[in-house]
């Protein structure tokens, strides 16, 4: 196994897509499970801080080391099976999910969950509950996760299978590969009845299979990953329509996730039923106009959304659609419509762009991303919404807005061009976020708390139940080596 020291050739380690900084002594390259499992095993023995990375695409510094080592999964990045008939994967978890998503489209299959940036690694994925565009329709990472195998921090090794190992109540009753019995005491605390990426996902009942997703690599590394897949939808269409007045495209967007819920719900799928429904405002508009001089100059807001639908019912979903548009007063005459493959590629581009276009302005300055992550029941959104934007506005900062409004999911990034406006976009940030906790919100929906957010998350739960998260860590990880600072601070345990 290669083991780099050398700190020019272990650079790419110290930093996430945040831009936050950390530092290690080494990066290891494990290429199977006994390699992971021996640095870990020695690691534990010597209580040395282990940081595991993945595609360091997230934005949370939460693959960022604190000193100690770093594991890098990318050479266990191999597909294992893909499975047509059965309709599943199973992957190493440095495999890139867009390598993956290629590879399945070949096979006419479909995996939903993509965040907007594909060089992620599928086991990144896993441990944040990614989530992206499609989670309107099809859920998070989360939902198409039937199995996971994963080392312990002390070692040992645990391989769950979804519906195999299902908690008493609180209390969750685990056997290890070599026999040992775990008996782990799940935390009670309620989380918010949102997308939600904030802490450990804690239930009664709840499958062991869903403690280990999303909790940021503080509880066991993974190290392969059974997936759900679904097959390929016959057609998608895609489009992103402007809006003259701000007030049109929210109602617009209100109005979409409604009919989408109610056609859901109906299970009558003749009408509006919306795969994405993402929103930008003016700000977010002007940022991207000069790469994208067909934005109308008038334009306050846009919204793209897409929708599955087949030979039979295309017509009539467009009819739909081009309804509601109507209705909102949505610029017809410059929308952009995608039928084809080439422009729906040009779709997602723009959509991708506001997100990588914000991370080279803050990388440039070289600042801290800082990017909301909030969100909250549908019936407080348009609350949160102009909350958020007036306290942006009345600290005179420059700043844009976009995000899943379908979720009620939204990121305001702050883009701060001296010292003085970084430290004013911290503290709107921060009011950001607890009028999110205010509204019975999340203060991350999808990327997580990482480093960057801990004092949120502590804010968002209150200490005691940070403790229980805290003491459900120790119950696997008693010498607290793997991933250390991500969630909380380790002072308080
Ligand atoms: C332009 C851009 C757009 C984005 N858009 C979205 C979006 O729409 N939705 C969204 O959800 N996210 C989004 N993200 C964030 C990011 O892509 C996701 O969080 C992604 O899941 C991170 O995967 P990664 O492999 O890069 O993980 P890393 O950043 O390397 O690590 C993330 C966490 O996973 C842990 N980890 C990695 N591998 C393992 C493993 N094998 N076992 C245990 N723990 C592990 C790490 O220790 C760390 O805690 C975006 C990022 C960028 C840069």
């Amino acid at each position: 196994m290669i083991e780099k020291t050398n700190q020019d050739e272990i650079k790419k380690y110290l930093s996430d897509a945040s831009n936050f900084q950390g530092n290690c002594n080494s990066v290891y390259f494990p290429e199977n499970i006994d390699d992971v499992s021996s640095i870990i095993k020695e690691a534990n023995k010597k209580k040395i801080p282990v940081t595991i990375a993945g595609g360091g695409t997230g934005l949370t510094g939460a693959s960022v080391p604190q000193g100690g080592v770093v594991i890098s999964m990318e050479k266990m990045n191999n597909i294992i099976e893909i499975n047509p008939i059965e309709k599943y994967a199973t992957v190493q978890p440095g495999l890139i999910l867009s390598d993956f998503l290629e590879k399945i489209n070949e096979k006419k299959l479909f995996y939903p969950p993509d965040p907007t940036e594909k060089k992620c690694f599928l086991g990144g994925n896993v441990a944040t509950n990614a989530s992206g565009e499609k989670t309107f329709k099809y859920g998070a990472t989360r939902e198409y996760i039937m199995g996971l195998e994963i080392v312990l921090p002390t070692g040992e090794l645990l391989n769950l299978k979804r519906n195999n190992e299902i908690a008493d109540n609180y209390l969750l009753n685990l056997r290890t590969d070599n026999n040992k019995e775990l008996s782990i005491i799940i935390p009670d605390y309620i989380s918010p009845a949102t997308k939600n990426a904030s802490g450990y996902y804690c239930k009664s009942n709840m499958d062991a299979v869903d403690l280990f997703i999303g909790s940021e690599g503080t509880l066991g590394v993974i190290t392969k990953i059974k997936l759900k897949l679904l097959p390929v939808p016959e057609k998608i269409i895609s489009c992103i329509v402007f809006f003259n007045k701000e007030k049109d495209a929210l109602e617009f967007v209100r109005q979409a996730r409604n009919i989408s819920f109610d056609t859901r719900l109906r299970k009558d799928f003749r009408t509006i039923d919306a795969l994405a429904l993402e929103y930008f405002d003016e700000r977010a508009l002007k940022f991207l106009s000069n790469d994208y001089q067909q934005i109308p100059g008038d334009a306050e807001a846009a919204v793209w959304f897409e929708q599955e639908v087949n030979k039979s019912n295309e017509d009539s979903f467009f009819d739909a659609w081009l309804d509601l548009i109507r209705k909102f007063n949505g610029d017809e005459e410059s929308a952009w419509f995608a039928v084809t493959d080439a422009d729906k590629i040009k779709l997602h581009e723009f959509r991708h762009a506001i997100s990588w276009k914000i991370n080279e302005f803050i990388s440039k300055n070289n600042f801290r991303k800082l990017g909301t992550d909030v969100a909250v029941p549908d019936i407080r959104f348009e609350e949160l919404y102009y909350y958020s934007k007036n306290e942006a506005t009345n600290a005179n900062l420059n700043f844009v807005i976009y995000g899943h409004f379908g979720n009620s999911h939204m990121h305001l990034n702050i883009l701060p061009d001296n010292n003085l406006e970084f430290e004013r976009g911290k503290l709107v940030y921060r009011d950001i976020c607890l009028k999110a906790i205010e509204l019975k919100g999340t203060v991350s929906a999808e990327h997580g708390i990482g480093k960057i957010k801990r004092e949120l998350l502590f804010a968002m739960y209150g200490e005691e139940n940070i403790k229980k998260m805290m003491q459900l860590k120790k119950q696997l990880d008693p010498n607290l080596i793997l991933n250390k600072g991500n969630l909380f601070y380790e002072s308080l345990i």
